[in-house]
């Protein structure tokens, strides 16, 4: 039987990036070669919103600045697609590897070049590799001021790349003031056995079996009884992307793992849960309340 939809909407997000600008394949593929390598993006970004189209539902596409540079029709299409677009970053450097000013600097310079590309006011910031945490909670008053409204770039899970465990499962303001500045909304998790279990996407959504990864959704709405973003890249719906040599086996499968299961799965959660573009969702808690 077709499950039903299942209310609240959730946040359906999207973070744009090469399959060759993933944090694990950072070690093997320097950034000086980008531009040299074929991309991919633009193809399986057309993947995305096509199947997005086909299940009539808006999502919150976070894009790199790179990509914006580089394919400006892109950028575009999300646009008109009706996605609301919002930014990860210029070049997908991790925050932790940043200083202040620097990352000020990137948040900025992203957020311009996707409002000029896109024609859109930008609100919304991801972190690459989820890298705000304990380490340098002075991030959020560096996106306040470069002008964003929110932040999802926490997870708040134990993982060896990212992840902070410590933070709260849901949307908090980092200034300690509810309404006041920028309010991350981390990534969805479902608590069990007294820690964090990721069931937000990425990586994850891949290994486990789709249902339970529906019966964990379920679950972290019924739990809270309020929406949870969920996120995927394009690159996980490109299952012939080029593979690159010589990295260790850890780094092989959660790159490469389940990506024909991929779209078929992404299918069935369009299909089973309600999703909406990330500033409706959650257009109570931004400051000026609009969407
Ligand atoms: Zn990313």
């Amino acid at each position: 039987m077709v499950a039903s939809v299942v209310k609240p909407c959730n946040a359906l997000t999207v973070d744009v990036e090469e399959y060759f600008q993933v944090a694990a394949l950072a070690p093997y593929i320097e950034r000086q070669q980008w531009d040299r390598l074929s991309g991919r993006v633009a193809e399986s970004t057309w993947r995305v919103l096509n199947l997005l189209a086909r299940h009539e539902v808006k999502a919150t596409f976070f894009v790199l600045g790179w990509v914006a540079q580089h394919h400006p029709d892109l950028v575009r299409a999300i646009v008109a697609s009706g996605h609301e677009l919002a930014s990860h970053g210029m070049e997908h450097i991790r925050v932790t590897q940043q200083s202040p000013e620097e990352f000020l600097a990137d948040a900025r310079r992203s957020r311009d070049i996707l409002e000029e590309v896109g024609g859109v006011a930008v609100r919304g910031y991801r972190a690459s590799t989820y890298s705000i945490g304990k380490r340098n909670p002075w991030a959020f008053d560096v996106l306040n001021g470069a002008g964003y409204k929110y932040s999802s770039s926490v997870y708040p899970i134990r993982h060896d790349l990212y992840g902070w465990p410590e933070a709260p499962r849901g949307p908090f303001w980092p200034s300690g003031v509810a309404g006041q500045g920028i309010v991350e909304i981390p990534v969805a998790t479902l608590p069990m056995g007294g820690r964090c279990f990721p069931c937000g996407g990425g990586g994850f959504f891949r290994l486990y079996p789709y249902w339970f990864s529906r019966w964990a959704w379920q679950r972290v709405q019924k739990l809270d009884e309020q929406p949870g973003p969920f996120y995927f890249h394009p690159w996980e719906l490109d299952p012939d992307q080029p593979r690159v040599a010589g990295i260790g086996w850890k780094t092989r499968v959660r790159h490469y793992l389940n990506l024909r299961r991929m779209e078929g799965r992404l299918d069935m959660l369009l299909r089973d849960f309600c999703w909406e573009r990330m500033e409706r969702v959650y257009a109570s808690l931004l400051r000026d309340g609009s969407a």
